[in-house]
């Protein structure tokens, strides 16, 4: 796997990125530097910011290496980081909307970037309306005199969609639209945003670049055309993730394409099980013919991950999932996702969409496959699917 732009295949730029052992005494690893103050030899150094480092806020090397490593691997002009994915979703939305502006925003986004723009953006005066995930070039029809940023997320959260980015990239492009991506799911590694036409691209770090369920990280990068606004919007507000969270990401950074690639390994392997299973009606798996998309995944994505969705028949009802859900042994209920255990939870889109109808006739899980042994899962979600079973047939 090589981006069109390096010299260097992905895994070598994972295991070089972002380090220089000659500036550390020969250890391999950037350190964490933690630091307020930077202090000047002269008045002129001072006065005129004349040096490499200026204050906290503003950078350190720790924060430094994380930050351009992530720009090579993601195709970017530049990367600022956040203490959350969230918190990097508000920073990128803060940079391309202002009050009066209108917001397109994908039906499938993830739940509480919906609650950040009905509240915070709304008050203070940014009008938000939805589209259909797969409304692909359709979505010029939504756009009004005053959109200025289309939100995307793909696959959507829970639901799996795939959007056709390329095709409402090219129509923003066409309007002077900013478009922003929630690409969480996939990664820099398995797609790549900015070469698919997107301004702003998130990844809620705390995923597959922490990958151990033991940080919590936002990063946004941006095209050459939106760096500066994203870059401005970071200094104004110096919501920064603390500097051993940022070492922590740099250390996941190292393994994520091994993790993730195993992560697809496991998660098809999962997912073409349970189609076999009597009890299970659909897979929501981008990489399964059945999910929304399917074919834009191919077109588009470079490997699918570790998370994925499914439904049960209508005839199993809330207590027998119950029975299933609470007896797991291996499986955890938990939110969040991309580290090392599996998690199942049951969700319902329905309680939040507004222009699109969730309602895939039966119970829907989410599923998080971790590197437990692979026949030790299955065992254990084929005994919670005979626990459903007994529950609805007694
Ligand atoms: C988890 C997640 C986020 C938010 O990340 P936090 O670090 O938990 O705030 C955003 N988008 C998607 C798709 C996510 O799964």
């Amino acid at each position: 796997m090589k981006h069109k732009d390096s010299i260097h295949a992905i895994s070598t730029q994972l295991t070089k990125l972002g380090r220089n052992p000659d500036m550390q005494h020969g250890f391999v690893n950037t350190p964490i530097y933690r630091g307020s103050t930077v202090v000047f030899n002269t008045v002129d150094d001072l006065e005129n910011s004349r040096a490499k480092y200026i204050y906290g806020t503003l950078g350190t090397p720790t924060i430094e290496s994380l930050e351009t490593a992530w720009s090579e691997i993601s195709g970017a002009a530049g990367t600022v980081l956040s203490p959350s994915g969230l918190g990097a979703l508000a920073l990128a939305l803060l940079t391309t909307l202002k009050s009066g502006d209108h917001l397109l925003m994908t039906d499938s986004a993830y739940r509480p970037t919906r609650t950040f723009c009905s509240t915070l953006l709304e008050k203070f005066g940014v009008e938000v309306s939805y589209y259909d995930p797969l409304i692909a070039e359709k979505i010029v029809d939504l756009i009004r005199p005053n959109t200025s940023t289309i939100l995307l997320e793909s696959p959507g959260s829970q639901s799996f969609e795939i959007q056709d980015v390329p095709a409402i990239t090219k129509i923003a492009r066409a309007h002077n639209i900013k478009t922003i991506i929630d690409n969480t799911w996939a990664t820099p590694l398995f797609f790549r945003a900015h070469d698919h036409g997107c301004d702003l691209s998130v990844e809620a770090g705390t995923k597959y670049l922490g990958g151990h369920s033991d940080l919590l990280m936002g990063l946004v990068t941006a095209n050459a055309e939106t760096w500066p606004a994203l870059r401005q919007t970071y200094d104004s507000m110096s919501m920064l993730p603390g500097a051993e969270d940022c070492f922590l990401a740099l250390r996941g950074m190292r393994t994520m394409h091994l993790r993730i690639k195993e992560a697809e390994r496991r998660g098809l392997e999962i997912a073409q099980w349970l189609l076999e299973q009597p009890e299970v009606k659909q897979v929501l798996h981008p990489a399964i013919p059945s999910c929304p998309g399917h074919d834009i995944w191919k077109r588009d994505f470079k490997g699918s991950t570790g998370l994925f969705s499914f439904i049960l028949h209508p005839e199993f009802e809330k207590p027998a999932l119950e029975a299933m859900l609470d007896n797991m042994s291996l499986f955890s209920m938990g939110y969040s996702w991309g580290g090392f255990e599996s998690l199942i939870i049951p969700f319902d889109c329905s309680e939040y969409r507004t222009v699109t109808t969730w309602a895939p006739g039966g119970l829907a899980l989410r599923i998080q496959i971790g590197l437990e042994d692979m026949d030790e899962l299955k065992i254990d979600l084929r005994l919670g699917l005979d626990r459903l079973n007994r529950w609805a047939h007694s």
